[in-house]
Formats: C-alpha cells, sequence, structure tokens
C-alpha cells in the first residue's frame, strides 16, 4: 500500500501514520507513507518519527493542485485529515477554514481524479450536522451546521459526495465525535484543561457547562478511518462515534479528579458565540457494515491521557507557549 496522508502531523493524522507504520492494520513492511502537511501551528514535524524509510515528508499546501498533481501518481489510496480544525479560531476568523476545508478538499480530489487514485477517504466530523436536543443522527440527517468550521466541513463533504457522484471517484466520508487522546493540540479542551491544572492554573468552562459531547479515543477513530479506507463502499458515509456522552461539566469533574485538583479551579467564563448544545451519533451502519466497535473505554483513555501529558511536558509546553522541544517526540 502506498497511502498520501494530508494533515499527517497534526493530531489525528500523526496517530494514523503512526498506527500504520507500527502495523496496527496489518503488515507494515512494505507499506509505503508520503505526509502532505502545510505545518501550520497545529502541525508539528516531531509528531511523527525521525527516520523511517517508509515515511515521506513533504511540507506543502493542500491547496496547492500542482503540487498535489505532482505527488500523487503512484499513491493508491488518500486518507484526507488536513484541515483547520479549532472551532474558536473560525469564529474569529473563517476564510483559512473555507480556504483549506472547501478549496483544499476539492484541489485534493480534482487532483485524486487526474492521477487515478485509487481509493480516497475524506475525513469529517459530527459537527455538520448542527446540534441535537434527543436522538442520535443517522447518515442521512440533514447538514444544518452551525459554526464556520462545521460548514467548511459540510461544504467540503458535499464536494467529496459530488466528486464520487458525477466522476466516479472512489471515495467515502467519514464523520467523526469528538477525539481525545496524546499529541492533541493544547488548544483544545482536555489537553488545555489538563496542562492548565499541571501548571496550577484554573479551567475555563464555557457557560453552565450543560453542553454534551461524544468523546472517542484517537486510535478508534483512526481504525474508524482505516476500515472505512479499505472496506467502505464508495460514496458512503459512515458515523464514527462512541456512546460515551458527557456534559462538559462532567468530563472537567473527571479531569480535575484524575489530576488531583478539586473544583476551586473551575472559572465559568461567557459562553462560545452559537455554542452546539448536544452531539449524538448513531453510527449503527459501521458497526454492522464493517464490525467497528470502540475498544478504548472513556475512563481509562482519559487516565493514560492525562498520564501522557504529566510525562511529556517538553511536547505540551513547546507546543502552547511557542518554546523550543528538547526532546523531539518527547518520548
Ligand atoms: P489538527 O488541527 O490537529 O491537525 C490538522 C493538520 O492539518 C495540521 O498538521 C496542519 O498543519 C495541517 N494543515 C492545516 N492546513 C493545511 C493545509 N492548507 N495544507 C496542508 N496541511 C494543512 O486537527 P485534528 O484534530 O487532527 O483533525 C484532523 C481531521 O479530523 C480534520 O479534518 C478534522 O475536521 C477531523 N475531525 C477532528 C475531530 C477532533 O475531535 N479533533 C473530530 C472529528 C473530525
Amino acid at each position: 500500500m502506498k497511502v498520501l496522508v494530508t494533515g499527517g502531523a497534526g493530531f489525528i493524522g500523526s496517530h494514523y501514520v503512526r498506527s500504520v507504520l507500527a502495523g496496527a492494520y496489518g503488515p507494515a513492511e512494505d507499506v509505503l507513507v508520503t505526509v502532505l502537511d502545510k505545518l501550520t501551528y497545529a502541525g508539528n514535524r516531531a509528531n511523527l518519527p525521525a527516520a523511517d524509510d517508509r515515511l515521506r515528508f513533504v511540507r506543502g499546501d493542500v491547496c496547492d493542485l500542482q503540487l498535489l498533481l505532482d505527488l500523487l501518481p503512484g499513491h493508491d489510496t488518500v486518507v484526507h485529515f488536513a484541515a483547520e480544525s479549532h472551532v474558536d479560531r473560525s469564529l474569529e476568523s473563517a476564510a483559512e477554514f473555507v480556504r483549506t476545508n472547501v478549496l483544499g478538499t476539492q484541489a485534493l480530489l480534482e487532483a485524486a481524479l487526474r492521477t487515478g487514485v485509487g481509493r480516497v477517504v475524506h475525513v469529517s466530523t459530527d459537527e455538520v450536522y448542527g446540534s441535537i436536543d434527543e436522538g442520535a443522527w443517522t447518515e442521512g440527517f440533514p447538514l444544518l451546521p452551525n459554526s464556520p468550521y462545521a460548514a467548511s466541513k459540510a461544504s467540503s463533504d458535499l464536494i467529496a459526495r459530488s466528486y464520487w457522484r458525477t466522476h466516479g471517484l472512489n471515495v467515502s466520508i467519514t464523520r467523526c465525535s469528538n477525539n481525545y487522546g496524546p499529541y492533541q493540540h493544547p488548544e483544545k479542551l482536555i489537553p488545555r484543561f489538563v496542562t492548565n491544572l499541571l501548571e496550577g492554573k484554573p479551567v475555563p468552562v464555557y457557560g453552565d457547562g450543560a453542553n454534551r459531547r461524544e468523546w472517542l479515543h484517537v486510535d478508534d477513530h483512526c481504525r474508524a478511518v482505516h476500515l472505512v479506507l479499505t472496506r467502505g463502499r464508495a460514496g458512503e458515509i459512515y458515523n464514527v462515534g462512541s456512546g460515551s456522552e458527557h456534559t462538559n461539566m462532567e468530563l472537567t469533574e473527571r479531569i480535575l479528579d484524575s489530576c488531583g485538583a478539586d473544583s476551586s479551579m473551575i472559572r465559568f467564563v461567557a459562553d462560545r458565540k452559537g455554542h452546539d448544545l448536544r452531539y449524538c451519533l448513531d453510527d449503527s451502519k459501521i458497526r454492522e457494515e464493517l464490525g467497528y466497535a470502540p475498544r478504548i473505554a472513556f475512563d481509562d483513555g482519559l487516565a493514560e491521557t492525562v498520564a501522557w501529558y504529566r510525562d511529556n511536558p517538553n511536547w505540551w509546553k513547546s507546543v502552547k507557549h511557542g518554546l523550543p522541544s528538547t526532546t523531539g517526540r518527547g518520548e
């Protein structure tokens, strides 16, 4: 297998690349991975092995069609993670979200089509559905994204579907719930709270903390992406959930507990504009069709994640405060 992974220096993409190279999805001696990543503030070359003959790292922009046309020949598959991914940033400045997430996805699909790549997975998010007070979304629910981030991802999903429907490109879409795990940028909720507590700082909870999310360990997400890559059907969308749903307050209490802190460290802050109340996926399609089931229980995954941040201060301090990392991957 020769796979091009866009955004492979980010949180989820780098976990996917490390898993492929480690043989987590099958024999890996003959695997070749090309990572295409722009190394924005969210990308970190140190998230990937420093030297591995099976890995080629290319710093570049997924919007650069000519670069993609030069790079793609010879690859059988593409897994597309590259995106601007932080909702709060999309509220401040949405243009880069539209550029990378919409135009970048279109450029990648166009290049895959022109160079005859056999299989593409476009990695999307549950946020495209909007917010749901009760019940759970199946893949047939309408797209009602609320933030500019979610709207840019919904747009890219529709472009991906159009390349399948119009041109017959072999592309599938995954829509996953909130991920957590090692190497996640400290701007995101769990690493932000954990690293704040490790620094003796309070944790900022939006509004009254009633917002509910479904949390999935990054390792389960990546396994689902690979299942869809190898066994999913063209033109299909697969929700990837966990069934592990928690309010932000419940989550905050668990993090405080794991870090040996108490509720005196909580600071309630003004709610995020347009904050979606609840996300919940019905992922029976991927479970029944591809045999997917998450393996990591939330309490175990959270404890392991907290331990990883405790053990790797060099990694997150360099990312959070722009300090040089002295230990490479921080392991
Ligand atoms: P991330 O922000 O950690 O990583 C994104 C990566 O993309 C970075 O390495 C960055 O340098 C790269 N990138 C950004 N713009 C680029 C460009 N123009 N060209 C090339 N590379 C570029 O994001 P993540 O959390 O790893 O998310 C990966 C994907 O999974 C995204 O598509 C996101 O929408 C989706 N997703 C994330 C979650 C989550 O909870 N984090 C949940 C569901 C879906």
